[in-house]
């Protein structure tokens, strides 16, 4: 069998979620390499934060640490040059939402093209009003990530289920009712500032179609459409912000034309 970069992806994406189960294990030998969660990560020393929880912090403290100033600008230096590929590479729920999608009855849908835009708007205004209110930061809350390795740990701390664990369930079966990757389209708001930041540079790491090597421009929803985990077009430049690069449409493109391809480029 030939390895394809979807087999990479999916090794990478199990190998973050297992590495959220036995990172409590380890520490609980307190050896400490790598600590924390996905909303707060520290890996040899060098602080990974998620930018929304700073952006919550600073909002409703007006304050922010150095170190979480600086894990929060590595994770958006990464999506400024490739993308939210946080979404597609590294999310546990996105793995979940990913398997899910494998179910016969769960369909891909891309209802809202501009979904995302709507989110955009909600998500703002609960960051600016509760976070001046001085408000916690309640958004943590909603972070799928978050409640998958905040529940690994509280597992290996006490023994319990944290209370926010059952949002795992209860975004899954959202998916299944609208559609596949439905919560991370429409609800997450982690991957907002993500997603954002991806816009900033006219030049990176995307996806790109050359339309004269397009041996199925007539297909309506073409098979690189149908493998999209998002229910995107490749073929479209509205594909951003949302393009997690997760390479699938490229992959499937392979089989016929090789349209698709990714690097960098710019979004036209
Ligand atoms: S949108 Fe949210 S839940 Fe979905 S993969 Fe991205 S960070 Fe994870
Ligand atoms: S357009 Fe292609 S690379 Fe982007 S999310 Fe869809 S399948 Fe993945």
């Amino acid at each position: 069998m030939k390895l394809h970069r979807n087999h990479v992806r999916r090794a990478c994406q199990c190998l973050v979620a297992l590495s959220f189960i036995a990172i409590p294990w380890i520490n609980g030998f307190d050896i400490r390499i790598v600590t924390g969660n996905l909303l707060s990560l520290e890996i040899f020393g060098i602080p990974f934060a998620d930018p929304l929880a700073a952006l919550q912090v600073f909002f409703s403290t007006w304050s922010l640490s150095w170190t979480v100033t600086i894990g929060a600008l590595l994770s958006l230096t990464l999506a400024v040059i490739m993308g939210p590929v946080f979404c597609s590479w590294i999310c546990p729920y996105g793995l979940i939402a990913d398997l899910m999608q494998k179910l016969p009855f769960v369909k891909r849908r891309n209802r809202f093209s501009r979904g995302w835009l709507f989110k955009a708007v909600v998500v703002g205004i609960v960051v600016v009003g509760l976070g001046a209110m001085a408000f916690p930061p309640m958004l943590n809350q909603l972070s799928l990530p978050g409640w998958y390795t905040r529940t690994m740990q509280t597992l290996w701390l006490s023994g319990t289920i944290p209370a926010g664990f059952w949002l795992l369930p209860a975004a899954s079966v959202l998916d299944m009712a609208g559609g596949g990757h439905f919560w991370c389209r429409y609800c997450c708001p982690q991957s907002l500032l993500l997603q954002a930041a991806g816009l900033v540079l006219p030049r990176r790491f995307r996806v790109k179609y050359d339309a004269s090597k397009c041996i199925c421009s007539e297909k309506n929803p073409s098979p690189c459409m149908k493998s999209c985990p998002y229910g995107l077009d490749p073929r479209e430049r509205k594909i951003h912000p949302e393009c997690t690069n997760c390479g699938d449409c490229v992959v499937q493109c392979s089989h016929f034309g090789s349209a698709l391809s990714q690097g960098f480029g710019s979004r036209k």
